[in-house]
């Protein structure tokens, strides 16, 4: 994507805020997961008891972070926020546990990303309310165990799969994000629309929501980039035509498909003659890092039919050829 100045990046933070759900009823789609979730909070309201651990798991951008805000919400709680890669050391989980009210909601993001001994003093936490506390270092340390306020962890990963057995396992309840139908992101531009005050016409709803990956966040980015075009080359309005020819401009293809999500598929058509071959060697071919390959372009390019993950690597499926204007060899043809 093309850098943004620091003063348009703050407003597209702020943009986010206001247009985040803030309750179960605003928050749309994911059908399954508000279900579930629902009955996990009524119940612990109706016992007078905090819920069980959340563990939210999926792609970024389809509201993890905002159904952790909605659960301190209808729980009527605090939220506390902080991140895997904040809690370095166990100390920094140790200062933030020690100083939660009974019935905060705990959000940890990106949780799998949590160094070892933090993870390790979080387990005794989610289970007994509990820390030790180890003072002193080498044959003279001692561990303190030190009582917490029962709370609950909402944990969000992008990673189920590299969160270890014993974290997991002390989630009373994991909701799997799935992506968006055009549908919910259809509406979900509709409520933004009108918090942002664009006119957007339905046709001009489904050209964006098409080409929205799936995920609330890129429809809602896509939309602030469709209105700068609307506003600055036309009256305003977003049509269909309109919210074409912005996306053009911004390098979204017809499928959704970024920059990025094009520059894997090259890569591993071009250069790997489609394939099998392995994330890291594939993420140097498009210099960028393993993990944002893994998480952020792979899961949607696999929704979409384009990239399949076998035993021995990446493979681009016909559609991808097609996709990039190109002949299939026959033994992906089939
Ligand atoms: P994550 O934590 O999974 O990366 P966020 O919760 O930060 O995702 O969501 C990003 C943005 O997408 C939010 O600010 C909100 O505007 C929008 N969004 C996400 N999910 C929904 C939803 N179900 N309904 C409406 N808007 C949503």
């Amino acid at each position: 994507a093309p850098e943004l100045s620091p003063a348009i990046a703050a407003g597209e933070r702020e943009d986010e805020t206001t247009l985040r759900p803030r309750n179960l009823t605003e928050f749309v789609g994911q059908g399954r997961v508000r279900e579930q979730l629902e009955l996990v909070l009524q119940a612990a309201t109706h016992r007078g008891a905090p819920p069980d651990h959340v563990l939210l798991s999926g792609p970024p951008g389809l509201g993890k972070t905002s159904l952790a805000m909605i659960i301190a919400t209808e729980l009527g709680r605090s939220l506390r926020i902080t991140s895997g890669p904040a809690l370095e050391r166990a100390g920094d989980l140790a200062a933030m546990l020690s100083n939660l009210v009974e019935g905060d909601v705990l959000f940890i993001d990106e949780i799998h990303r949590m160094a070892r001994p933090a993870e390790e003093m979080l387990y005794l936490a989610m289970e007994d309310f509990r820390v030790d506390v180890v003072v002193g270092k080498g044959p003279g340390a001692t561990s303190i165990p030190l009582e917490i306020a029962p709370f609950t962890l909402v944990g969000a990963t992008t990673r189920s799969g590299a969160l270890t057995g014993p974290l997991r396992d002390r989630f009373g309840f994991t909701a799997h994000m799935e992506f968006y139908e055009p549908a919910d992101l259809e509406q979900i531009l509709r409520r933004s629309s009108s918090i942002l005050g664009v006119d957007l016409h339905p046709d001009g709803a489904a050209e964006i929501a098409g080409r929205s990956r799936g995920t609330p966040r890129i429809a809602n980015r896509l939309l602030r980039r469709v209105r700068d075009y609307a506003d600055v080359r036309a009256d305003g309005a977003v049509t269909r035509d309109i919210a074409r020819a912005a996306l053009e401009i911004y390098d979204v293809d017809a499928l959704g498909l970024d920059r990025l999500d094009r520059a894997v598929l090259t890569a591993l058509v071009r250069s790997f003659g489609g394939g099998p071959v392995g994330v890291a060697t594939l993420a140097v071919a498009v210099g960028e890092e393993a993990a944002t390959v893994e998480e952020v372009c792979e899961p949607y390019l696999v929704r979409a039919g384009m990239l399949a993950r076998t035993p021995r690597g990446r493979v681009a499926t016909a559609a991808a050829w097609s996709h990039l204007g190109l002949t299939p060899p026959p033994e992906v043809a089939g």
